[in-house]
């Protein structure tokens, strides 16, 4: 879910992305907690919110996330984020990238983000489009 979370354009940090136990120092004020864990729910006493997460389903937790935030699809960013750095990519010139994805994508899109951290490059390819109507479904 946290991947769908930071498609969606969400600053997301995975908790198994830190040390064990310096989880919750990393947070940040304002953020939302999610978690599935009773012992973190339990200890749990500062003034950020917590949303326990019930569902074993990916889509019927974030689901829940986007009803108990009251999240609009106005609000999300999709494909604004990098589904592994969680860092914002930057759009990028077309000329700059090429040769380094396959020349049919070059050839066929106009509009490329790539990653400040990793250099991954993104593009609006048809595995967006399949997450798009995912998405669609969420907010009907
Ligand atoms: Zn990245």
């Amino acid at each position: 879910m946290a991947k769908w979370l930071r498609l969606l354009g969400f600053d997301t940090v995975f908790e198994n992305e830190c040390d064990a136990g310096q989880f919750l120092d990393h947070l940040k004020p304002g953020v939302v907690l999610l978690t599935r864990t009773e012992k973190i729910r339990n200890t749990f006493s500062a003034s950020q919110r917590l949303i326990f997460i019930e569902s074993n389903d990916t889509g019927e937790q974030l689901q829940q996330v986007i009803d108990e935030l009251e999240i609009e699809k106005k609000d999300i960013r999709p494909f604004s984020r990098c589904l592994m750095c969680n860092v914002e990519n930057e759009i990028i010139e077309k000329e700059r990238i090429y040769g380094q994805v396959p020349d049919y994508v070059w050839e066929n899109n106009t509009v490329f983000q790539s990653c400040p951290e990793c250099k991954k490059i993104y593009w609006p390819g048809s595995h967006i489009e399949r997450s798009l109507e995912r998405i669609d479904k969420i907010f009907t």
